[in-house]
């Protein structure tokens, strides 16, 4: 990535690890794998994209913004299936969970490969069978755009962007004077994008160039790892990966970390 490609501007991020982006739309990068957990406050609803690796890191996730809005979660947007984004889902006790088509058929078939997954990259063994254990069926599964409506005016569009990351991507629109867009590991910012071999390399760089439909040329990006971007980032990312050199880098790991050639979903 070309180091002079303008970001969105620094954001604060506040002494409890979560960063405002516009009034009522925040997220946190996670520790550990650094993947982004957003946050759509509505008067009625509260919608989370992605849930963190473990049914605890959820369970803290659905406490910290329930304290932070006044109000308990109750929709979760799961962005792809690996598990640095759905492991945590178990922890959003009540919530409606959306993914995109197909993808509960991924979960359910490709519960070893998560757990082995989340594994290899430092979840504990006990902690990575719960999970697997654990692991959310979502109950909605988006094709096209969907919109979802959390009151006071607030509307999310869900819209199924890939396949490019993986067979199943979803992103987030959040509409307004600057809109935002949470784009999932479709847009990495703090490393390469990420190849495992789940991915559909060939239909990467359309499915960004949904994502910069949807938000157009002032929205700010929201990576599933890493700063926040711009629209010229993700479109320089998109050129790189259609470029004749391009291509995502293959290997998967979250953060940098190559993970080891695996058949079942991979990470990032
Ligand atoms: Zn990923």
């Amino acid at each position: 990535m070309d180091s002079t490609v303008k970001k969105s501007g620094a954001e604060a991020v506040a002494p409890d690890g979560w960063e405002h982006l516009a009034p009522g739309v925040a997220r946190r990068r996670m520790p550990g794998w650094d993947e982004t957990v957003g946050v759509v406050a509505g008067d009625h609803g509260v919608l989370v994209v992605d849930a963190g690796a473990t049914p605890a890191d959820g369970a803290a996730l659905y406490r910290e913004i329930t304290g932070l809005f006044g109000r308990r979660p109750t929709h979760v947007v799961l962005t792809h299936p690996h598990f640095d984004h759905v492991m945590g889902a178990a922890g959003f006790t009540g919530c409606e969970v959306y993914a995109a088509v197909g993808m509960d058929g991924v979960l359910s078939r490709g519960r070893d490969e998560l757990r082995g997954d989340a594994e290899r990259h430092g979840v504990p063994a006990a902690t990575a069978a719960e999970a697997a254990e654990l692991l959310v069926t979502p109950h909605h599964l988006v094709s096209g755009e969907l919109t979802v409506d959390l009151g006071g005016g607030r509307r999310v569009v869900i819209a199924n962007v890939g396949p490019g990351h993986t067979g199943h991507d979803l992103a987030v629109l959040v509409p307004g004077p600057v809109p935002v867009v949470f784009c999932g590991d479709l847009v990495e910012e703090s490393g390469e994008p990420q190849a495992g071999p789940d991915a559909v390399p060939a239909r990467w760089p359309a499915a960004m160039d949904r994502l910069l439909a949807l938000g157009g040329e002032e929205a700010r990006y929201v990576p599933g790892h890493g700063a926040v971007v711009d629209a010229a980032f993700v479109r320089a990312q998109r050129d790189e990966l259609a470029g004749p050199s391009g291509g995502p880098r293959e290997g998967g790991g979250p953060a940098g970390e190559a993970a080891p050639p695996a058949a079942g979903p991979g990470v990032s």
